[in-house]
């Protein structure tokens, strides 16, 4: 399989090139040049699948071509050796927990899958490749997780100082081993920019193989596809004549993506809703036809906070960045904190569900815009404790159940580097341990 860039003006690559680069050099993302229907059979047995075995056959219409059917069924197995079960939250509300992985958060998934497909590529050759991770929070302790201890693999984690949460934080800044934990003087976008122009650098291009584990990734945020298949499978009784639609908390769009391309594989989906905080770019643009990236502002749904959404490139190409097909298949919504506080406090009082601040903004989307005639399922993409002060200052102290995996972190040493947002100052960072092997 080929991948070819959303930008159109750099060759197409194979999966190695596409895994081990993340961006394209004409700073486009790859995609995959086809998008294979699956076969009506497969469907038929959706429920007598295993979600394992499920997720072994949608990577295969992507990776097959490239990995030995026994490797890439391997990685499928072992990327997902968790559940993502299905709650009914209320009559035709049905939240899809994503937060049983290591990390507690959706992002594990891509994350897991990745490092497994990078570490095969690089298994084959000698040195070292550097992942560079922008992070608004979750996305950095699910790479670091999802990579720490893999051979041949440096990951550098850049994060806004003191805009992620005491527990986010702490699941990879006190990691150790291959992981090294910068943190910025400034935003979630000011790590990215800095991502962002490390791979366009010449100079650091010719000295260390660099790549990116942001939803950018093919390896990242295609398998994020599989928990859509997971979902309909489990639903597969309750969904008689009614359609599906599923709400889907945005940031980067990655998990967004990933659903369209479920549905493009024949999942029979309706709908889907992009359902954001106050950064509301997508919002805007279905409204308007009109893109216009925006500096991020800060919300509790802080993994969210993103102003100009990386796989918004993506969702253009998949329909030819024709507007009115785009909001056929995405209607979009916006909340603010003061909005999503109300959603999580109701919801929790009405059905004892407990939302997280980014499933509470999925969640208020159904309640807002579901028809009669159909079944709206929307991700829960953390566990709520991950955002402790957040949750309880909404539905009171003591009311957060603590997973005692979170707790464990929570025992680290904190250990950064600081950085501001010039650039210089983090390529002579890099370029200080590029020999480090
Ligand atoms: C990353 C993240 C999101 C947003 O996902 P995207 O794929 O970037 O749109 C939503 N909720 C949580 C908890 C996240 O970590």
């Amino acid at each position: 399989m080929k991948y070819y860039s959303t930008n159109k003006l750099s060759p197409e690559v194979d999966l190695r090139t596409a895994v081990t680069k993340g961006l394209a050099p004409d700073r486009g993302l790859y995609m995959p040049e086809r998008i294979t229907l699956l076969e009506p059979a497969f469907f038929d047995q959706l429920d007598s699948m295993t979600f394992q075995e499920m997720s072994f056959k949608v990577a295969h219409k992507f990776f097959g071509e490239d990995l030995p059917e026994g490797i890439l069924r391997k990685i499928v197995y072992e990327t997902l050796n968790f559940d993502t079960p299905l709650a009914e939250v209320e009559e035709d509300i049905y939240s899809l927990e994503l937060f049983h992985g290591p990390t507690m958060a959706f992002k594990d998934v891509g994350a897991r899958f990745m490092a497994r497909i990078l570490a095969y590529f690089l298994s084959e050759e000698k040195g070292m490749v550097h992942v560079l991770v922008a992070t608004s929070g979750d996305t950095g302790s699910a790479v670091a997780n999802g990579f720490l201890g893999i051979e041949g693999i440096r990951v550098h984690v850049l994060y806004p100082k003191g805009k992620v949460s005491e527990i986010q934080e702490m699941q990879f800044v006190a990691l150790g081993q291959n992981i090294t934990a910068l943190e910025v003087d400034g935003s979630f976008d000011d790590c990215q920019a800095l991502v962002k122009s490390a791979f366009m650098d010449q100079v650091l291009q010719q000295k260390m193989v660099l790549t990116s584990a942001n939803s950018i990734n093919v390896a990242r945020f295609l398998p994020q596809a599989f928990y859509y298949f997971n979902a309909v499978a489990q639903l597969r009784t309750k969904i008689k004549d009614k359609k599906i639609v599923f709400s889907v908390p945005s940031g980067n769009f990655g998990n967004l993506t990933a659903g369209l391309i479920a549905k493009m594989m024949g999942l029979p989906v309706s709908r889907f809703i992009a359902a954001n905080n106050s950064n509301d770019v997508v919002f805007k643009y279905l409204h308007s036809g009109l893109y216009q990236t925006r500096p991020s502002v800060v919300t509790i749904a802080n993994a969210m906070d993103v102003g100009d959404p990386s796989n918004f490139a993506r969702i253009l190409d998949l329909y030819g960045a024709d507007h009115a097909k785009i909001c056929d298949v995405i209607s979009g919504t916006t909340y603010t904190d003061e909005q999503i506080r109300e959603s999580l406090a109701a919801c929790y009082h009405a059905t004892a569900y407990l939302l997280d601040p980014h499933g509470a903004v999925a969640y208020r989307a159904l309640k807002e815009l579901l028809q009669p005639d159909e079944l709206g399922i929307f991700l829960e993409t953390a566990h709520p404790a991950k955002f402790l002060e957040t949750v309880e200052g909404i539905i009171g102290k003591g009311n957060v159940p603590m997973p005692d995996r979170l707790l464990e972190f929570m025992k680290g040493e904190k250990r950064t580097i600081e950085i501001g947002i010039e650039f210089e100052e983090f390529k002579r960072y890099l370029l200080s341990g590029s020999d480090q092997k």
